[in-house]
């Protein structure tokens, strides 16, 4: 049976990708140091092949026997947390992937590092292809994810390159689904429980910016292809269908039937103005498009945040 450590196992993806590594017949060691993760998100997984163990990754990580692949998922990833947290961002990019990619030499693993349509930062070219190399600030607030999450793909390289660790990039694009928190900050948790509330739906700026939104199970695909593939080279995961925020704002406020109005607050410092993902290299390496519509994974999404508010 494979073995593999999913740092970050408590959060919204570490706990899908669990899931589904779990369905696919593995054993899971699942790790997380709960900083923005929740064990709710893994509670049914306990009596399967799954062993949760609380731990920061930026610190040495321990794990008995052997392991087959090793998925870094853990880090602060919405923007209100990186910027609650900016140094914890930076270490478990940094020094957490350090460990993460020594512990895959160590066990002779491979290695799948999640890093981020971020490292596109406000890009210039649109759509985003992986040979862009993206326009980012670095001293603003936002780079602290932006710097943390290239520099992960860089050490990433280096292990490749140095010590011929088999490493896997994926580039992740705005994703959504069940377990997001509803405090999470993010613009689908945060319509949705607004919306369901009546309460006024945040638009940042004049909404105008772009997005586009792809289905938790769809981008957990692309992820566990992505490590079966011999692929070094970063892929994009991502749903290429875009949209406007106000667009999104209005879509959540029909689908809720809600009695909610859109109301302006200021655009946050380095908001991207655009981002879709080209997805050529993931439909040409690996045979992945993504399935689900916003549609059905915004009713998938809905039906959770209805259990969660208790509307
Ligand atoms: N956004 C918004 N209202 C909110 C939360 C987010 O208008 O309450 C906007 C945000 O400014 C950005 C877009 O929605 O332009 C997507 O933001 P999110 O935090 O979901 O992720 P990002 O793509 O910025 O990492």
């Amino acid at each position: 049976m494979p073995r593999a450590l999913v740092t970050g196992a408590a959060g919204f993806l570490g706990s899908h990708l669990s899931e589904y590594l779990l369905g696919k017949g593995f054993s899971v060691v699942g790790m997380d140091n709960l900083l923005t993760g929740d064990v709710k998100n893994i509670e049914h997984l306990t009596g399967r092949d799954f062993v949760f163990v609380k731990h920061d990754v930026t610190n040495y990580i321990s794990v008995e026997g052997p392991l087959d692949c090793i998925f870094h998922f853990a880090s602060p990833a919405s923007p209100i947390d990186y910027l609650r947290v900016p140094i914890q961002t930076l270490k478990v990019g940094s020094l957490g992937t350090h460990n993460a990619l020594g512990l895959a030499k160590a066990k002779n693993a491979r290695f799948l590092i999640a890093s981020t349509s971020e490292v596109y930062g406000d890009p210039l070219v649109h759509p985003q292809r992986e040979d862009y190399w993206g326009n980012v600030n670095p001293v603003g607030p936002r780079g602290v994810y932006d710097e943390a999450k290239r520099f992960s793909e860089a050490i990433t390289m280096a292990y490749h390159r140095v010590h011929g660790v088999q490493t896997r990039i994926i580039r992740i694009f705005n994703t959504y689904g069940p377990r997001m928190r509803v405090e999470d900050g993010r613009a689908i948790p945060a319509f949705l429980s607004q919306a369901l509330r009546n309460e006024d739906v945040t638009v940042f700026g004049d909404g105008s910016q772009t997005r586009s939104l792809c289905y938790v199970s769809d981008l957990i695909e692309g992820i566990f292809r992505l490590m079966m593939s011999e692929v070094v080279d970063p892929v994009n995961i991502g749903n290429p269908t875009e949209m406007t925020i106000r667009q999104l704002a209005e879509a959540i406020i029909k689908l809720t039937g809600s009695s909610s109005r859109i109301v302006s607050r200021p655009l946050p410092v380095d908001d991207p103005k655009v981002r879709q993902p080209d997805i050529t290299r993931a439909r040409t390496l690996l045979g992945w498009e993504p399935q689900v519509s916003l549609d059905q994974g915004l009713a998938v999404t809905l039906a959770y945040f209805r259990q969660r508010l208790g509307i």
